[in-house]
């Protein structure tokens, strides 16, 4: 069960320790008390767990303090929206993440070269963008691949995000030692921006790597859906990183592993954004580059890459990852599907397009009331 105080109740407040007591008297229940940002206040929410099913909710809405009480489903006890719950939403490093925000994270899918990646946060500090991806660290399919130059590029990678004023880098890591060796590069660097850490498709289930990022507070995490498992066992990984007490999660769709998305590299799967949203208190970004995978022009001119993104975005989507490079000809990963810094303002402009016409049908919706 949630019990869900009013606006101005704080988690360390006497109305909440009276709560707490009262719920504490059940046999085998405990109370977590949770500090949530929703879309327009913050909340304190009391998660009573362990055997609840026998409480009842009525004497605990007696309490003035509290708003109302929301009774949990089995699926998805963390993340879940069960009967009401608000979408989670969190600030970080100055930049606010929800289910009512939208923003963009334009970037190189690997570091390769200080050059490129000066060239690259130019051209977003240019464009006013304060969030982008950079991979340091790639999992990649052949052993023989380049596999990100890892800890030797963060020192530059920081300064320089720094100097450009990049607020989030999105950042996949795969081990524990690569969160470590994050934590003190920045830390080493005077902690000149933030970053959010990637789970990547190919460790969706690893769950050793959900419980550490989701054991730990200082990151938030960018999960990518897992390529070849249900929506449900991806909601079920999130449920592994908030279940840990990190609820700092943002859902990425990345597109399905299967031929039948050809000639797309996966089957663009953005029609699960609303589903996502409805089904947790999470925000759904897109990544219209891994799920494509290469620069296809349709006949309207526009790439394909743009048509999804307006898909994804269309359907509400909160966060959009999508590859840059100054010379996708040299790039070590993915050099195909990245797009040209000289296709920046097109991308940003399109998709800010399209943002505004979801919140005109939002707006619609509301003004007829059906
Ligand atoms: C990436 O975003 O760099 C990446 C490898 O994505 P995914 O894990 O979705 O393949
Ligand atoms: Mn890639």
């Amino acid at each position: 069960m949630i019990i869900v105080m009013k606006s101005d109740i704080l988690p360390d407040s006497p109305e909440v320790e009276q709560v707490i007591k009262m719920a504490e008297r059940y046999p085998d229940v405990h109370a977590e008390v949770r500090k949530i940002q929703g879309a327009t206040r913050v909340l304190t929410e009391i998660y009573l767990l362990g055997s609840t099913a026998q409480i009842p909710q009525e004497p605990f809405e007696e309490f003035p303090a509290v708003e109302k009480t929301i009774r949990i489903r089995e699926r998805y006890r963390a993340i879940g929206r069960h009967d009401g719950a608000e979408a989670f939403g969190f600030t970080y490093n100055g930049v606010r993440f929800g289910q009512d925000t939208f923003h963009i994270f334009p970037g190189l899918c690997a570091v390769d070269s200080r050059q490129n990646v000066e060239t690259m946060f130019r051209a977003l500090k240019d464009a006013g963008i304060v969030t982008t991806r950079a991979g340091a660290y790639k999992p990649r399919t052949s052993p023989y691949d380049f596999q990100g130059h890892g800890r030797a590029c963060l020192p530059y990678l920081f300064e320089l995000a720094g100097k450009y004023g990049m607020k989030v880098i999105a950042m996949e890591i795969t081990h524990e030692t690569q969160l470590e060796e994050i934590g003190e590069a920045l830390h080493a660097a005077g902690n000149p921006t933030g970053v959010m850490l990637q789970i990547g498709t190919r460790n969706a289930q690893n769950f050793e790597l959900l419980k550490l990022v989701g054991s730990q507070q200082e990151f938030p995490v960018l999960f990518k859906r897992g390529m070849g498992i249900t929506l449900d066992e991806s909601l079920n990984a999130c449920e592994y990183i908030a279940s840990g007490g990190n609820n700092r999660i943002i859902l990425c769709l990345r597109g399905m592993k299967t031929n039948f998305g050809d000639p797309h590299r996966n089957f663009v799967d953005f029609a699960h954004v609303p589903v996502v949203r409805r089904l947790t208190r999470l925000p759904v970004g897109i990544d219209p580059s891994h799920s494509v995978g290469k620069k296809s022009t349709a006949p309207d001119g526009l790439l394909d890459i743009h048509h999804v993104t307006a898909q994804g975005i269309i359907a509400g989507a909160n966060l959009v990852l999508v590859d840059f490079h100054p010379k996708p000809e040299e790039a070590l990963c993915d050099g195909p599907q990245a797009l040209l810094l000289d296709e920046l303002e097109l991308f940003v402009r399109d998709a800010e397009l399209v943002r505004n016409a979801y919140l005109a049908r939002v707006a619609l919706r509301e003004e007829l009331g059906r």
